[in-house]
């Protein structure tokens, strides 16, 4: 499942020349799919195609409802320093999947948090061990696709300093989905709001997200 951030009243990050992230992320999650479904190994469904508003819990849902192997979600930075620029990928932190694990273990309905697997009947202890183990696989998963996708968006252009980063965005939290979140660059940049403004550009950084989420499955399939 690709997700393209933001959308409809919520435009995202305004860029120096005033591009709007909303159009960005589309852009570029259009040419993901595209790519993807051309592969033909993949089904892929966006969360949004179009210029619409869609809340982050919907998002989430929509990642659980197609019962996503992967679930990629597209943004573009911004930073109060015009010097910041480069891609990043973030994968829930740590501190975010505990306090997420205990608010569900403690959610009246428990039917739903690990997809197939009814918790109703089961304890407490059963149902935290459980969600416990499919969040490790989970974040062991999301972190792989965050590794892989390195290399790959550096062939495209700059990467933060710190590349693959934590943290606690609500997209990231489906407890058996493996998500990452992209930020493919820095809006408030000059020269990488001038790339993202270019279809070529967009193009290229969908291969390359593309080539990892490939090498992703090849490699959970050997495992
Ligand atoms: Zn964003």
């Amino acid at each position: 499942v690709i997700d393209a951030g933001h959308g409809g009243v919520d435009p995202g990050a305004t860029g120096v020349t005033g591009t709007l992230e909303k159009d960005v992320v589309l852009g570029v999650a259009q040419s993901l799919a595209a790519e993807l479904r051309n592969s033909g190994r993949f089904k892929v469904y966006m969360t949004r195609d179009s210029d619409i508003f869609l809340s982050l819990k919907a998002r989430v849902a929509l990642g659980r409802k197609y019962r996503a192997d992967l679930f990629i979600s597209i943004h573009a930075d911004a930073a109060p320093a015009s010097g910041a620029r480069g891609a990043s990928v973030y994968t829930l932190s740590e501190q975010a999947s505990d306090r997420e694990a205990e608010a569900l273990a403690s959610a009246e309905n428990q039917s739903d948090i690990i997809a197939g697997v009814d918790l109703r009947k089961e304890p407490d202890i059963v149902t935290s061990i459980l969600i416990d183990l499919a969040q490790r696989e989970t974040k062991n998963n999301s972190a792989k696709l965050a590794q892989l996708l390195i290399p790959e968006l550096q062939r495209v252009g700059n990467l933060t300093h710190k590349t693959h980063r934590f943290a606690g965005f609500r997209v990231l939290k489906a407890p058996d989905v493996p998500s990452v979140l992209i930020e493919v660059g820095y809006l408030t940049n000059q020269s990488d709001e001038s790339s993202m403004r270019s279809g070529r550009w967009r193009r290229g950084m969908a291969t390359a997200i593309g080539r990892a989420v490939d090498s992703y499955f090849r490699r959970i399939r050997r495992e």
